[in-house]
């Protein structure tokens, strides 16, 4: 037996090191308030993970997942680390790869937004463009497979690499921000499911936390998470297609906690595409399709709680950044080829 240090263990410091730089270089994001003259009684709160320095909530997933490979021993010096992704996770990938040094491969799906290709490849990572419906988990598995390559595997590990009782997690990050408010314990919090990984975290805490705040997942219409949800079947498959990223996954995801969910408010694009604009409205900031499908769901958890007689504090995320969506959302031209009204100047 050899009990000389391992020579290996200097990167793996000097990386976990880097890590924990960057977090506390960070600061937190922001906790918007809302207050909606249609609804007193109750305040809204919408967190903007747009805010992290790569643009969507995947910054907290990426700096979980490569602390949680490099934990777990399975990340070295030199090696390549690749992820399947539909873009917003493997732009905050890239930005951790090139933060640690490595070399890093995105699997996407060929329909990709062009600003979120071209964000990964000014970040140093490079895009493999799968056709649409191709398999581009079971792609980057088998390629790191074959090159001895890293897979994060953000839909496998994401429920996991997170710590869910704390390490200012979204849920302990929302809920210290909450504490100084006229309802600091929300009655709702409402997230979206892509990979499952936010809304097993927040409903985890909640329960560690002994909370009675609620947890909502908020769904494209038709939706995998819906279906599962409902029957118990993590057969379950999207029964309806949608143009809102980050979410509408096609099927249950491992990390799809059903358990700890304790209602779904399933939205249709039409009203997540309308909630955006009218967020820009009142906010004159851009965010993402999720966040709309989210916003939607607050204001309907909203309107049960005001015929109930019910006050209190609603919490939402803002997901992503809205420029990532210029030619798309946020396009009078697409939106009219795609059936969407005009947005209201
Ligand atoms: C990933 C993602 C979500 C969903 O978050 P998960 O924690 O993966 O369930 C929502 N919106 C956007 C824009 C995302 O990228």
């Amino acid at each position: 037996m050899n009990d000389s240090p391992d020579p290996s263990r200097t990167w793996l410091h000097a990386s976990l090191a880097a890590l924990e730089q960057e977090a506390s270089r960070s600061a937190d994001t922001h906790l918007l308030r809302l207050d909606l003259p249609n609804f007193p009684g109750i305040r809204f709160y919408l967190k903007d993970e747009a805010a992290h320095p790569t643009g969507s909530l995947k910054h907290r997933l990426a700096r979980s997942l490569f602390l949680y490979a490099l934990c777990n021993g399975r990340l070295h010096e030199g090696q390549s680390v690749v992820d399947a992704s539909s873009g917003s996770t493997a732009i905050s990938e890239a930005w951790f790869a090139r933060l640690l040094g490595l070399r890093f491969v995105a699997v996407m799906p060929e329909t990709t937004a062009c600003a979120k290709i071209a964000a990964i490849r000014q970040l140093g990572g490079e895009c493999v463009l799968l056709p649409a419906g191709e398999d581009t988990a079971a792609f980057a598995a088998a390629w790191a497979a074959r090159k001895q390559a890293c897979y994060l595997d953000q839909f496998g590990l994401a429920e996991r690499a997170t710590d869910w009782r704390g390490n200012n997690n979204i849920a302990e990050s929302i809920l210290k921000q909450m504490a100084l408010e006229p309802d600091p314990v929300p009655t709702w919090i409402v997230c979206g499911a892509g990979t499952g990984g936010t809304s097993a975290t927040i409903g985890r805490y909640l329960r560690y936390r002994r909370l009675d705040t609620r947890l909502c997942v908020a769904e494209p219409t038709g939706g995998a998470f819906a279906e599962g949800f409902h029957t118990g079947d993590r057969q379950a498959r999207q029964t309806s297609p949608s143009i809102i990223e980050g979410i509408a996954r096609p099927s249950v995801e491992p990390g799809f906690l059903f358990d700890v969910v304790d209602r779904v408010e399933e939205v249709d694009d039409i009203d997540s595409v309308g909630a955006i604009h009218a967020l820009q409205r009142i906010l004159h900031r851009r965010w993402g399709g999720s966040s709309g499908c989210n916003w939607v769901a607050c204001l309907r958890l909203a309107g049960r709680m005001q015929s109930a007689g019910i006050g209190g504090s609603i919490v939402t995320l803002l997901c992503d950044e809205g420029d990532r969506y210029a030619d798309t959302l946020y396009s009078k031209h697409w939106l009219g080829e795609h059936g969407f009204p005009a947005p209201i100047d």
